[in-house]
């Protein structure tokens, strides 16, 4: 079926929508992305994406394309026009273009390139991979220092994926000054005697709008949390590990670098988190 998509005020189908061959985003990869899951027709957490998404575009001094009463509406008809019930609508916004290739931004009056489409993913919510539990592989993090802009500069993540393919998993955790940082496309966890361990939020790392939310509940949960840097020795010494993140929102780790954690079956500190966070996470979509 052809997608219907968004392109800069225009619904047109997915052949015939079209950006400049002069987009930045193309170009330079001078663009701002977000993704938001759908359940049961529905947006997960679009309030933490619009939030984040204008932070983006202020840190970057990029012009904001719409307003967030414009943006839910998008999304909304998207998923409308899709008959999307499971998935995802991904959000690209670029600095525009202004007809040709400069490192110097264009002006204002050049506006930004809007975006979205959506991702139909029937099962998303009872995925087969949520049951198995993801294996990952670490690697050293080489990535820009400000991860905690959400830009489409995504080789380097690309690349991981394929290391961890490459090697037999699924995943790769990165690896920085000797601390995990994020996954690829994830942040990441281990349970340890009951005290779940993530990362700190600085400019190394994506501020996950999942962490946040899954953070709340596993305290509202009377889960213990602590947010401090850890190497990946100890997550492969963990009772579990886990990632968090809108598309697979709670996956279980079974495996690090070959090394098997618990029998290697997800475990059930973060089979629980999976579930508050999808009962949660659905009664508050709209
Ligand atoms: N870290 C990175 C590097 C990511 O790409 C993502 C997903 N975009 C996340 C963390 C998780 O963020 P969220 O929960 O907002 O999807």
């Amino acid at each position: 079926m052809t997608r219907t998509v968004y392109v800069n005020g225009e619904y047109l189908p997915e052949t015939e929508a079209k950006v400049s061959i002069f987009d930045r985003g193309f170009l330079m990869a001078d663009a701002v992305y977000e993704v938001t899951s759908v359940l049961g027709g529905k947006l997960i957490d679009f309030e933490g994406h619009a939030v984040r998404l204008k932070r983006s575009l202020d840190e970057l001094d990029m012009q904001e394309p719409c307003t967030k009463d414009e943006l839910l509406e998008i999304h909304r008809k998207l998923v409308e026009l899709n008959g999307i019930d499971e998935g995802l609508v991904y959000l690209q916004v670029t600095r525009g273009s202004d007809g040709d290739r400069d490192f110097v931004f264009p002006s204002l009056e050049t506006k930004p390139t809007i975006v979205l489409f959506t991702q139909n993913k029937p099962g998303l919510a009872n995925s087969e991979a949520s049951k198995k539990g993801a294996k990952i592989i670490s690697i050293e993090d080489i990535r820009w220092g400000r991860r905690d802009i959400k830009t489409v500069q995504l080789l380097y993540p690309s690349m991981g994926k394929m290391m961890a393919k490459k090697a037999g998993a699924d995943d790769a955790w990165m690896i920085e000054d000797g601390y995990v940082t994020e996954g690829t496309s994830n942040n990441a966890y281990f349970v340890k005697d009951g005290v779940i361990v993530t990362r700190p939020l600085s400019n190394d790392i994506l501020h996950g709008i999942t962490r946040k939310a899954v953070l709340r509940m596993a305290e509202e949960a009377q889960l213990k949390v602590e947010e401090r840097l850890f190497t990946i020795d100890e997550a492969k010494e963990a009772d579990e590990a886990f990632t968090t993140s809108a598309s697979a929102f709670v996956m279980p780790v079974v495996e690090i670098d070959g090394v098997q954690l618990r029998d290697g079956t997800p475990g059930p500190i973060a089979k629980r988190l999976r579930e508050i966070y999808l009962e949660e996470s659905v009664k508050e979509a709209i």
